[in-house]
């Protein structure tokens, strides 16, 4: 058996029946479920296990195997499927205690029917399609978040959609647990970065606590020798260093500085057991440069950062850092920056201070020095990269104090038709789908933030299973969209999520 990127995390397959159809039955029904989870825990599409539970008919035996799902750690969701009729209210208890992500699957053991042989017996087995739409009825009659997956089995393309939302589910148990440490507050003045850090917690799970940077520098002053010379053979191996930056270089004391700063990073969020962090260039007391390479690198190997304090975006890109275990392409903080409006179609470059991801670069990146004004500490260390081309998504999480909404835009990433010589910092040059006028205003329109997660990883639909799981809405901009559409899409929400507060 081939290790699974999210190995450690488990679905639970829960098939339902009802003793109408006798012992017999009940024991094919088992082991025909007992395939169908084998098999999707065999199936790459899938990047979690996938455990059978015996077939439950009763509606004790349906609360207790929630009730056990939901104390299972392992257990990141559950998949729900009837094999024959299940009578739903029997379902009721177990699904109003059930507290992990649901998938409901609509398949049927036997693909083909068999025309010549089918006699009553046969029909009474196999009848998802009439126990299924049971269930389906009382998970919508209760209000259950779930997502619905038709097809059979053994098709690729349902088992891809069932991989999908197995990551949206780890994505989910990840939010549970995650602890973001904000090193100052918000930038001063920035609406889109503040929100609520409660109800954040409330809602999705993450804890949002602020230390003082003092703090951090504590852990920076506190960095062995050692640790830096390990560092420094680390840049040397995997970076292009610029010649001021290399053994002898003029330069050199920057990048041990540099190195010191991400020791004492490292250090301080393990010690707290973060899995993300942010930063913010009006409170670098006691640092000497505004942590570039540091950032970059301890992105690459999976913390959510976001700047200028904005911990949504580093809760969010910690989130779907786990999402895109291992799938190609990589995730990384991102901010629109300018335009390109000289083509045929409009382009948008985006990049930040230094911190982007080198998960999403396109060959080797530099390691180089440059100055920034901003923040007024000596020059940062950085790497310089482009993104690779290819389809990627930007994904965006706001607080419109009531709730808060999740975007996402389907792009096309490309690579610079020229050199970029004089730009220092990391970029990615992207077309939006449909196109640019309708994504850009319509993003405006949603209140879109300007900070990102950039994800080449990641398609649309993983982020609509999250938003599903987590009871938060979600705009999709890609090449349906109109923004005719959208504008009363955005009206109808409005209306709908303060209903759905209820008072
Ligand atoms: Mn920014």
């Amino acid at each position: 058996m081939a290790a699974k990127a999210l190995g450690e995390h488990e679905l639970w397959f829960v098939a339902g029946s009802h003793a109408l159809y006798g012992e017999a039955a009940l024991t094919v029904v088992d082991a025909d479920a007992h395939e169908i989870a084998t098999a999707l825990d065999e199936s790459p599409a899938l990047p979690v296990r996938v455990v059978h539970k015996p077939v439950v008919i009763s509606p004790e035996a349906i609360r207790r195997v929630f009730m056990e799902a939901n104390g299972e750690e392992k257990c990141v969701g559950v998949v729900a499927w009837m094999h024959t009729f299940s009578p739903a209210k029997m379902w009721i208890g177990g699904l109003s205690a059930l507290q992990k992500p649901l998938l409901h699957l609509h398949t049927q053991f036997n693909a083909a029917l068999p025309w010549s042989e089918i006699d009553m017996d046969y029909m009474n087995l196999h009848q998802s399609a009439h126990g299924d739409r049971e269930f389906g009825f009382v998970q919508t009659r209760m209000g259950v978040a779930r997502k619905t997956v038709v097809g059979h089995w053994r098709d690729p393309a349902t088992l891809e959609r069932i991989g999908t939302w197995s990551r949206a589910a780890c994505g989910w148990r990840e939010a549970q647990q995650l602890k973001v440490a904000r090193f100052g507050d918000n930038m001063r003045e920035v609406a889109v970065t503040e929100g609520d850090k409660v109800e954040a917690q409330i809602r999705l799970g993450v804890a949002v606590n602020g230390f003082g940077v003092g703090d951090l520098v504590d852990a920076v002053s506190s960095v062995s020798e050692e640790t830096i010379e390990s560092l420094l053979a680390d840049y040397e191996q995997h970076y292009q260093l610029v010649p001021e930056l290399s053994g002898d270089g003029a330069r050199r004391g920057s990048l041990i500085e540099a190195a010191r700063i991400e020791g004492g990073l490292r250090a301080f969020l393990t010690s707290g057991g973060f899995g993300a962090f942010t930063d913010t260039f009006e409170d670098l007391h006691g640092l000497r440069q505004l942590p570039g390479i540091a950032v970059q690198r301890l992105t690459a190997d999976g913390y959510g950062f976001g700047a200028e304090g904005d911990w949504k975006t580093a809760a969010l890109l910690r989130i779907l850092k786990v999402m895109a275990t291992g799938l190609p392409g990589g995730t990384s903080f991102m901010e629109d920056y300018t335009y390109d409006f000289a083509g045929d179609e409009p382009l948008v470059l985006g990049a930040h201070m230094l911190e982007i991801c080198p998960s999403i670069a396109d060959g080797q990146p530099s390691c180089e020095i440059h100055p920034l004004s901003i923040g007024g500490r000596e020059d940062p260390v950085r790497l310089v990269f482009s993104a690779a081309a290819g389809p990627a998504v930007v994904v965006a999480m706001l607080d419109l104090g009531d709730r808060f909404r999740l975007l996402v835009n389907e792009i096309d990433t490309i690579s610079p038709p020229q050199a970029l010589p004089k730009l220092p910092v990391a970029r990615a040059l992207w077309k939006p789908k449909p196109d640019f006028a309708t994504a850009t205003e319509a993003w405006l329109a949603a209140g879109g933030p300007h900070h990102t997660v950039f994800s080449a990883a990641l398609d649309a639909e993983v982020i609509a299973d999250f938003a599903e799981i987590a009871g938060i809405e979600l705009l999709r901009i890609d090449e349906h969209t109109r923004i005719r559409d959208f504008r009363n899409e955005l009206r109808w929400n409005q209306a709908y999520y303060r209903l759905a507060q209820g008072l």
